[in-house]
């Protein structure tokens, strides 16, 4: 028999079948007949079997029994743990208030409304976590910027560049087929990168700049633009805010300060600008590269958004897609019920005072905007993200009670002792706690520290809609493969039950996930069984829909110059600044660290920090590397294949030298998200969580981070290395 599934490791949702035989998977291959990945499955998506039947599995709900830390555990009903973590999360309500509760996310791997659907309904605004780096930011500023996010339209593009992307691991699909697709129909191809990635080696243009300068680069290009006269006149006429101001702005902008900075030639920065101005539709696709650029970060992702409105690349076909397609399901945001939330609970959101951007006060102004044209072209983003606590500020309050106590924590499909920096300082807050509870798919070092362990179903034991938070002009079915096996729920149990636990049962009416997606599916006169018969649900693709309704911003344009921005008392143009410690801003400590850290570029099979049990993946990746020029393995006698130490001002980790010319010379990239599931689980080693975790170094103080979102720099930092 076959069965229909979808594949869960990464977060495109390819679909696949699955071969049963006598109840189990034996087999899975990718689905010909889905509508976006038409049987695509990469080395990634091939390692979900040994997932589902792992045996490190959690399988059942568990109570810690003996010291925190310690590795004892009980195993209990789930009744028994939702009626104990209900009590418990009630009373520390009634002793400390509903903002004591906070959350930690990981990247997309569970539903995501009805978490925030609990919190508002409780009361706490404090959903923090991964966001802050992690595609979320660049979403924001593309609603702040456009009053909606934006897709390339990479199939009927001409022109694709990339500053900070690494697809081929990162999104194989769709993004890397879809380049390689646009490439053998004659797209042209512009890589910014410090890294000669497989992008670059096909690339027409690389730009090798030096990390955390890519600002630069997008500001030459803007000044060239502007001031040869390559903008669409008649675009920014009528559809951008603040041409004019952007244009004086540029004009003290120097190329040759550009070429300084990033270490391009000015010739190259200006004829690849000239290239992407004259060749169009192009588009400049979101990057996670530049989306974690801690101080820069959504300063550089206003800079590509502008460079495609002055150019026109908006709402065409081959351009940035912007705004809905009239699919109107009940959307994400929809289900959230932010409503509910008081406004005397919102303003103790932790960090929003000082990153208004991402969390409530910047949320609030972009809704507002959003919701000024109709739904079927505009929607706020949903708030789960878009109105986020800063997870820093949330950590120094669970362990100093500051600006109020933090008392119980929620991790789900995340593991913030591996993924947010500082590690040690998460995992010493974390422990202060009074009440912890983990849900997710293996026992992990955050795992380790909970009182409670609940087993997560993976997506194969789980269902699904598709549809980019309503922005697509199609909505697919993720059809559960198979119920969950042994004890394993999906997270929507977990939120409903325990919302009906603490007076929100009239909020929680639907039994199972299916029931809610037969609610959300109601306005299209479809059920969830009836989009999985016919797979997807489609509406005509629309361009240039801002014809009709303008853009959801204050001004109902395109803004250059940012309204939201300067309301928060942030640079409304883009402006450059120095990350604080690089060889320009800091040569003494460079003398010390003369190496320029990268941390966080994707690889293939791992995905942050899963898979690390998995054999198949392991086999491929049995260490964490460090990726190393061959003229500094010479300098400083390493061999391929040698343990290294990694370390900077903020602390260090140890990984196995990889020598070659992946990296400029100067430069090392160190993997992110390793932990060893093979080690001690128990407290100090935390499955050993500390030694080779690529975030000891990232720091994430005040000076560090962006001062929009508080995005914390995973790149552009300074290192040295050794032997060990
Ligand atoms: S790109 Fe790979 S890992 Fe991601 S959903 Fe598709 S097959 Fe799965």
């Amino acid at each position: 028999m076959e069965k229909r599934g979808w594949c869960g490791p990464c977060h495109h949702r390819c679909g696949l079948n699955l071969k049963i035989e006598n109840g189990k998977a034996v087999s899975v291959k990718g689905d010909k007949n889905h509508p976006m990945s038409r049987g695509f499955m990469c080395g990634r998506g091939k390692t979900i079997l040994e997932h589902l039947y792992h045996e490190d599995r959690l399988n059942y709900p568990l109570r810690r029994v003996g010291d925190r830390g310690g590795n004892e555990w009980k195993r209990i009903s789930w009744d028994e743990a939702l009626d104990e973590i209900a009590n418990r999360l009630g009373k520390i309500r009634t002793r400390y208030g509903a903002e004591s509760l906070a959350f930690s996310h990981g990247t997309y791997r569970t539903y995501g409304w009805p978490i925030k659907r609990f919190f508002n309904l409780f009361g706490s605004p404090n959903i923090s976590g991964a966001q802050s780096i992690c595609r979320c930011p660049s979403w924001t500023v593309e609603w702040a910027t456009y009053g909606a996010p934006c897709f390339p339209d990479m199939r009927n593009t001409f022109l694709i560049v990339l500053f900070g992307s690494h697809p081929k691991d990162s999104c194989p699909h769709p993004a890397w087929t879809g380049i390689s697709r646009a490439k053998e129909k004659g797209a042209k191809l512009i890589v910014a990168d410090p890294m000669k990635n497989a992008e670059a080696e096909v690339a027409d243009i690389w730009l090798p700049l030096r990390p955390g300068t890519d600002l630069m680069i997008m500001l030459s290009w803007i000044k060239l633009i502007i001031e040869e006269g390559l903008f669409n006149e008649e675009f920014v006429e009528k559809w951008c805010y603040g041409f004019d101001r952007l244009a004086e702005m540029v004009r003290s902008h120097s190329h040759d300060e550009a070429e300084r900075i990033t270490g391009v030639s000015k010739d190259l920065i200006l004829s690849s600008g000239r290239l992407f101005a004259t060749t169009g539709p192009a588009v400049i696709p979101w990057a996670l590269g530049i989306d974690k650029q801690g101080v820069n970060a959504q300063q550089v992702q206003r800079a590509r958004l502008i460079l495609s409105a002055i150019t026109g690349n908006i709402d065409i076909a081959g351009g940035e897609l912007v705004g809905r397609n009239g699919l109107n399901a009940i959307s994400d945001y929809e289900m959230e019920l932010n409503e509910k939330l008081d406004e005397s609970q919102k303003a103790k959101q932790l960090g929003a005072e000082t990153y208004g951007l991402m969390a409530y006060p910047g949320w609030e102004m972009i809704r507002d905007a959003a919701e000024r044209l109709p739904k079927e072209y505009s929607l706020p983003p949903v708030a789960e993200f878009g109105a986020s606590a800063h997870a820093r500020v949330v950590f120094e309050a669970m362990f100093t009670g500051d600006p109020y106590p933090v008392k119980a924590f929620f991790s789900q499909a995340s593991n913030p002792i591996i993924t947010l920096p500082n590690p040690k300082r998460n995992y010493e807050a974390i422990s202060k706690a009074e009440l912890v509870v983990v849900m997710d798919y293996y026992m992990t070092p955050t795992a380790m520290v909970a009182d409670f362990v609940l087993p997560a179903a993976g997506t194969l034991e789980r269902a699904d809609i598709q549809d980019i938070h309503g922005f697509a002009d199609w909505i697919i079915a993720n059809p559960r493969a198979l119920e969950p096996l042994y004890e394993r729920k999906d997270d929507y149990l977990l939120w409903k039950e325990l919302g009906r636990r603490l007076d929100q049962a009239e909020y929680w009416p639907w039994e199972r996930m299916e029931d809610a997606l037969n609610y959300r599916l109601k306005p299209l006169g479809l059920t969830f069984k009836d989009l999985c018969e016919q797979y997807i649900y489609t509406v005509e693709k629309r361009y240039r829909k801002y014809e009709r309704y303008g853009f959801a911003t204050n001004t109902g344009k395109i803004e250059l110059y940012s309204t939201i921005f300067e309301k928060l008392g942030l640079d409304p143009l883009p402006v450059y600044q120095e990350p604080p410690e690089s060889p320009l801003s800091n040569p003494v400590l460079s003398q010390k660290y003369p190496l320029i850290l990268l941390t966080g570029t994707r690889f293939m099979p791992m995905y942050h920090s899963e898979l690390r049990q998995i054999e198949s993946a392991r086999k491929q990746r049995p260490h964490p590397y460090a990726i190393i020029h061959p003229a500094n393995a010479k300098e400083y006698g390493i061999s391929d294949g040698e343990w290294i130490a990694v370390e900077n001002n903020h602390g260090g980790a140890r990984f196995v030298a990889k020598i070659n010319e992946a990296v400029q010379e100067k430069m090392v990239h160190i993997e992110h998200g390793w932990w060893f599931p093979e080690r001690e689980g128990k407290a100090p080693s935390l499955f050993g969580a500390f030694e080779s975790n690529a975030n000891n170094l990232c720091p994430d103080g005040h000076e560090f981070v962006s001062k929009e979102i508080g995005t914390w720099p995973h790149t552009a930092l300074l290192c040295r290395i050794s032997k060990l």
